[in-house]
């Protein structure tokens, strides 16, 4: 299955002279749905993952299927003063600006091995953010996936001692 097929791209969005690549469609299949998490999943198996990590909001989507094929819990990480309880934050730069990410303290339990799972790769940054809260709490990434890697934009180089699966690149 060619799943370049499912996705749509999206000229001018959300700003001026930004190429989107949107995934809905593909979401929108059941088939090309099923075929992505199965990837995903089979990437994830040899590698004794216990914890899926995702964030939000297009990290969820892909992440909680993964869990579940995977029988293991999926933890969400979020933008500040989403998550109700206490959290540890991380924050890292935009080209302008910056955004920062969280997840409840605790409950990633040390020595876990995690699967981070994200819809896309672009610069890295907010994977990288993730990798920083799991690691802050003991976790061990054992791998992280995407389904689209755009790849002129070299997020890999922040993932250079990680396993990394991509399903599509731009
Ligand atoms: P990064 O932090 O620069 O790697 O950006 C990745 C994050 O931005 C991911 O969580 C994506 O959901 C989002 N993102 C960036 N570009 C796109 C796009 O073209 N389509 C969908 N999401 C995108």
């Amino acid at each position: 299955m060619n799943l370049k097929d499912y996705i749509a791209s999206v000229e001018n969005f959300p700003k001026e002279g930004i190429l989107f690549r949107d995934i809905t469609p593909l979401m929108a299949d059941g088939k090309a749905f099923k075929y992505a998490t199965d990837q995903i999943v089979e990437f994830a198996k040899n590698k004794d993952v216990n914890l899926v990590v995702g964030p939000e909001a297009r990290g969820f989507i892909f992440g909680c299927p993964v869990a579940y094929e995977l029988n293991t819990g999926f933890i969400p990480v979020r933008k500040p003063g989403k998550l109700p309880r206490e959290t540890v934050d991380v924050k890292y730069a935009l080209e302008y600006g910056h955004n920062e990410l969280s997840i409840h303290k605790g409950d990633i339990k040390k020595g876990s091995r995690v699967l981070i799972v994200d819809d896309l790769l672009a610069t890295g940054g907010t994977i990288k953010a993730t990798i920083d809260l799991v690691e802050s709490q003991g976790g061990i990434v054992a791998g992280v996936a995407f389904l689209i890697e755009l790849v002129d934009l070299n997020g890999r180089d922040l993932l250079k001692n990680y396993n990394v699966l991509s399903l599509i690149k731009y």
